[in-house]
């Protein structure tokens, strides 16, 4: 089997020279073996081959894979019959008339007619050189084996098959190596291509030797029944590759219909959930309504103390949840995340949410320390987002500190910013993962079973900075701890 490419029209020289200079060679052997036509003895076997080389290129023709195109070698076992039966001469007619037909059958646009010209006359040449090339050991192995006998009528056969496949590849090789320059590693193609060599020699070898043992020992009927066996096989493989790429083009339909499904499928799912825990919010209140009426009775025992403090914690993390799920779903459809801007001053937004996580701080016995700005610094921020935010990144910074670490909250002022950072003494976060933490649903993988977490908080922080036009990034060191920080744009 040989491949046998597309050309495009190029201006490069090189590729140009080396295109015409094959054509010109074929072109000229061609016409030397037109020139002979008269001196062709047996003459019939002549046209019978010929005739033969005809059938086998409308019954294989070529078949596009991809953007490189398979012909079977069923019309170049009649070239190499050719030269055994009527000599070197007869073998280049052979070629250039089977080419011409393959050529010809092949759907060509007026677009690319003159490329489709320069093709079949690099086709051409690259068969009479592989004819020309592969006679010559064919003729020293029949001189070797001399008598020609049913036993020695293969031998000969298998070295002209693989000069003329070697050939042929090789020639093609080139023309890849110059149309696409140095990244075409020519070894690894010509390795590629070795399974499909193999058999060409083989399909070669033998079609070549039985046509032409068939020509001298039967008739000619004979030797079409001899012919028969190679061109069913080419002509079921043809068929065969037709209809895996029917095959590929009904899958490649089916997937986009299965994706097109999954794509409806995961909205109805989003639409769900989002109803889902948007009705949760509602007992989520009553129970922190309700615990808080209970923590205010002044009769309440200290076991319903604390109690009432590890439900409220709960529904804290509860309600979180809730929200960040609604977040996503809000991000994803591209709703607006904050609501209106009003001025607020940083340390005082930064206190109230310390003062939230304060229980959970100490139920791990962590230290939780600040250092503000002296002077008050406004903002210009949806409070309740901001709010979030802190809460999130030192929710976390008490997740993944153990017992006994240290938390500190810093804020300060650049020329465009107010700073805030969250810094902790805690597992810390390898440099691979970090990468991905701001990602959706991204976790990382060393500690996630040190904490409950779904990895949306990070996503939904990180979209609620930039909706204010800042930022949040992190730092991080394995077994030392993590600095998360946000910048937000200064006020006016
Ligand atoms: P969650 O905490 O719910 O998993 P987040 O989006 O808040 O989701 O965090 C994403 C991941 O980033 C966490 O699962 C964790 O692996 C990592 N991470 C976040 N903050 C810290 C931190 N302070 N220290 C170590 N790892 C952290």
């Amino acid at each position: 089997m040989a491949t046998s490419t597309v050309l495009p029209v190029r201006k490069d020289l090189i590729f140009n020279t080396y295109l015409y200079t094959v054509g010109i060679i074929g072109a000229l052997l061609v016409l030397w073996g037109i020139s002979q036509v008269p001196l062709y003895r047996p003459f019939l076997p002549f046209v019978l081959l010929t005739a033969l080389g005809v059938v086998a290129a409308f019954a294989t023709s070529t078949i596009e894979i991809r953007d490189s195109g398979i012909t079977y070698q069923v019309g170049s076992v009649a070239v190499l019959a050719g030269l055994a039966v009527t000599g070197l001469e007869s073998a280049f007619v052979i070629a250039a008339v089977f080419n011409f037909v393959v050529w010809y059958i092949k759907p060509q646009s007026g677009a690319n007619w003159r490329r489709s010209w320069s093709q079949l006359a690099f086709n051409n040449g690259m068969h009479a050189i592989s004819t020309l090339m592969a006679s010559i050991p064919f003729v020293v192995t029949l001189s070797i084996v001399g008598e020609y006998t049913t036993w020695t009528a293969l031998l000969p056969w298998l070295p002209a098959a693989f000069i003329y496949e070697q050939v042929n590849l090789w020639l093609l090789i080139c023309v890849l190596r110059l149309q696409h320059g140095p990244e075409i590693d020519v070894l690894k193609l010509w390795r590629e291509d070795q399974w499909a060599t193999q058999m060409g020699i083989l399909v070669l070898a033998i079609g070549s030797a039985a046509l032409s043992y068939g020509i001298y020992q039967y008739d000619l009927v004979a030797a079409v029944i001899f012919f028969l066996p190679v061109l069913m096989s080419a002509y079921a493989f043809r068929l065969y590759i037709k209809q895996t790429q029917g095959y590929l083009e009904n899958l490649e339909e089916t997937v986009k219909v299965r994706t097109a499904d999954l794509a409806d499928l995961n909205t109805q799912k989003d639409a769900y959930l989002a109803v889902l825990t948007h009705d949760m919010m509602t007992p989520l209140s009553s129970i922190r309504y309700c615990t808080e009426m209970i923590q205010d009775d002044p009769t309440i025992s200290l076991e319903g103390k604390q109690l009432s403090e590890l439900v409220l914690r709960s529904e804290r993390t509860l309600f979180t949840l809730v929200q960040n799920i609604l977040d996503i779903e809000r991000i994803a459809t591209g709703q607006d995340l904050i609501q209106a801007k009003e001025d607020h001053e940083l340390n005082q937004l930064t206190k109230t949410t310390l003062e939230l996580m304060e229980p959970e701080a100490d139920v791990k016995e962590l230290v939780l320390s600040v250092e503000l700005t002296k002077q008050p610094t406004m903002v210009s921020v949806d409070a309740a987002k901001v709010e979030r935010v802190l809460q999130n990144l030192t929710s976390n910074a008490i997740k993944y500190t153990p017992m006994g670490g240290q938390i500190n909250v810093r804020t300060w002022v650049t020329d465009a910013f107010v700073m805030v950072e969250v810094s902790d003494t805690g597992y810390g976060i390898d440099a691979e993962a970090i990468r991905t933490i701001f990602e959706r649903a991204n976790r990382a993988s060393e500690i996630r079973d040190k904490a409950i977490g779904t990895g949306l908080g990070l996503a939904i922080s990180r979209s609620l900075v930039e909706a204010h036009g800042g930022t949040l990034s992190a730092e991080s060191e394995v077994g030392k701890g993590s600095t998360f920080t946000i910048a937000l744009p200064k006020q006016g």
